[in-house]
């Protein structure tokens, strides 16, 4: 379970036991607010001593400073102010996080010398805290960490940080928390097993959004074949548990405005069906759902921190199983749009829910632009590793606005590209493509697929199977399921669709 957090802002608080932190740039002599927290001043001593510059992300820890009320006092180090990006607030929240080591109060002196602490930043720092905090051990009867009982994981930490304007930092931190809340339920949905999570059980998750005032629809098997999604159908008729497509809408935008569109695939296990999937590594598919989850978190967030824009998610939930009635290597299966598609192998199903999620969306919504979201070939992660998402897109505005957000928000993405000789090889010798082009290019010919399935619609499809799950963990993730995307496309929609 993760560790609750209760945070207040204030202007000044005298530390009166807990963890003291302070910031420290690798300019500055001294942290702030050393005088509250360090009467005696050990901290020269200690700095010398533990050879602590300030350096970005390194943190000196002082246990029981003498003659001070602190039972520790941890400085964060910030690096040279000039190189100081807006994301660094979270690192450093997070980094002071993993600095409590199981203390149940901290206070911590945002001031820096020289330095403006906006009340951005001063909600940025919480929310990497709340990000840290995370942990996913729901299924574990005996908790292990710093405390071994596991009532002491249950705790409230009482977090005081003191800043300049806490009525400024405490209304910025209302979005803050929006986020966090958003994050933690894409990553609570991926590292959920998937006999816990299937169609109907994400979709009942998705529906709890409707206390925020989201929308929500639920069309089932029978409405899906009333549509002809046959795609999408062909692929979850190998499963015993039936799918859902869950629409989605948030309107907190003028009336007049198109909606903009976020699609996930939700596959909730992929076993890769008939063209099953190697054992080795195979749990790992209970996070093919990452995209869903992604789109459900932020749709929460939105929702939660009352967006200013028209918002439709939407998310497709199949599970991909072998099974006497599952689909074949050799089908055609026909797509709601009336495009045929040769099934080559089974487990090329992502882009087959897509397509028919995509087209529904976009006829009949006409957003103003579709992005979709999906673990979608394990070729991406070849091309990119772990540390950036595929993004193919037929806008170059909607690219540059998303390569931006993904800077600002550090869910990095790089461009990847499209183009019509691809095309060559999903041509199908039956039917109107077929669903794998083969190895070569794996990530761009299913991004080639997609695109048949948007028509001139701004489209952006973020290929995440290296970024939502077991990427590298980092100041603000140490889980599995990383929930990327909800602070990259809340960014986006903050930065260039509400303004
Ligand atoms: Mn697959
Ligand atoms: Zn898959």
């Amino acid at each position: 379970m993760s560790t609750k957090l209760s945070i207040a802002f204030t202007k000044s608080q005298a530390v009166t036991g807990g963890v003291a932190i302070l910031l420290k740039t690798a300019e500055a002599e001294t942290p702030a607010g050393l005088a509250d927290a360090d009467p005696a001043g050990v901290y020269a001593r200690a700095s010398k001593v533990g050879k602590f510059t300030g350096k970005a992300m390194a943190t000196l820890d002082i246990v029981a400073p003498h003659g001070s009320e602190a039972d520790r006092l941890v400085v964060v180090g910030l690096g040279k102010a000039e190189a100081l990006k807006p994301h660094d607030w979270l690192r450093a929240g997070g980094v002071a996080m993993a600095a409590l080591k199981g203390a149940e109060k901290v206070t911590v002196y945002l001031d820096v010398p020289n330095l403006v602490v906006t009340p951005k930043a001063a909600a940025d720092f919480a929310l990497g805290m709340m990000l840290r905090a995370y942990k996913f051990d729901n299924y574990k009867t005996t908790k292990k960490g710093e405390d071994d009982d596991s009532k002491a994981n249950e705790k409230t930490v009482k977090v005081a940080i003191v800043t300049a304007d806490p009525a400024a930092a405490k209304k910025a931190f209302v979005d803050a928390e929006a986020v966090a809340e958003g994050v933690i339920l894409a990553r609570n949905l991926v590292n959920e097993p998937a006999n816990i999570l299937g169609p109907l059980e994400f979709a009942a998750k998705a529906k709890e959004l409707e206390k925020l005032g989201v929308e929500i629809e639920i069309l089932t098997e029978k409405d899906m074949k009333k549509l002809g999604m046959g795609a999408l159908l062909g692929v979850a008729q190998g499963s015993v548990r039936p799918p859902r497509l869950v629409i989605m809408k948030w309107d907190g935008g003028k009336a007049k405005d198109k909606p903009i569109a976020f699609i996930g695939k939700g596959v909730v296990f992929d076993t890769g069906g008939i063209s099953i999937k190697p054992a080795g590594g195979m749990e790992d598919m209970k996070g093919d759902m990452g995209g869903a989850a992604a789109v459900t978190g932020l749709m929460h967030t939105l929702a939660a921190r009352k967006a200013k824009a028209n918002v439709i998610g939407i998310i497709g939930l199949v599970e991909n199983m072998p099974d006497g009635n599952a689909q074949r290597p050799g089908d055609i299966v026909t797509s709601m749009s009336g495009q045929t598609i040769e099934v080559i192998n089974t487990d090329a199903e992502g882009r087959l829910v897509l397509c028919d999620a995509l087209w529904y969306c976009n006829e009949r919504f006409a957003p103003e632009f579709m992005i979709n979201l999906a673990t979608l070939t394990g070729a991406i992660l070849v091309a990119l590793g772990n540390l950036h998402a595929g993004l193919f897109c037929n806008d170059d505005e909607l690219a540059e606005n998303l390569l931006s957000a993904g800077l600002a928000s550090n869910e990095r993405l790089w461009r990847m590209p499209l183009g019509k000789d691809y095309d060559k090889l999903i041509d199908s010798k039956f039917a109107d493509m077929k669903n794998t082009g083969g190895r070569h290019a794996g990530s761009i010919t299913a991004a080639q697929f997609l695109k048949r399935f948007v028509k001139d619609t701004p489209w952006a499809h973020l290929d995440i199977a290296g970024t939502a799950m077991g990427s590298p963990s980092d100041e603000i993730n140490q889980s599995w399921g990383s929930g990327f995307g909800v602070r990259l496309l809340d960014e986006l929609v903050r930065a260039s669709y509400e303004a």
